[in-house]
Order: C-alpha cells, then sequence, then structure tokens
C-alpha cells in the first residue's frame, strides 16, 4: 500500500493501513487487518470487555 506517514500510535514505524473507524495511521503491528481497525478501536471493539456500562441507548 502507498500510504505515506508514520504509524500514530507507536510514531516509529511506517504506517501501513489507516483505521476505518477513526482514521488513525496505524502499521502492520498495529492495525487489526480483520477488523479493520487500529489497535485502539480493535481493543475497544474486543467483545471480552464489557466495562463500559455508560454508553447511551437509541
Ligand atoms: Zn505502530
Ligand atoms: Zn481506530
Amino acid at each position: 500500500m502507498s500510504i505515506s506517514g508514520l504509524c500514530q500510535i507507536c510514531e516509529s514505524r511506517e504506517a501501513q493501513e489507516r483505521c476505518t473507524n477513526c482514521g488513525t495511521l496505524a502499521c502492520e503491528k498495529h492495525y487489526d487487518r480483520g477488523k479493520g481497525l487500529c489497535a485502539d478501536c480493535a481493543a475497544q471493539a474486543d467483545p471480552g470487555q464489557e466495562s463500559d456500562v455508560d454508553i447511551h441507548r437509541f
């Protein structure tokens, strides 16, 4: 891919992908290809974590 810039998470590796949720540039170590999310969003979207009780209802 031809994304130019550094991973905005570690700021040391070259970014490979852009998060489809927040738009953060992420290197392959900080990008979840299966989910299409950066490490931050992937962690928040992890179904194993249900600590967010403060979610607003529709
Ligand atoms: Zn990184
Ligand atoms: Zn993200």
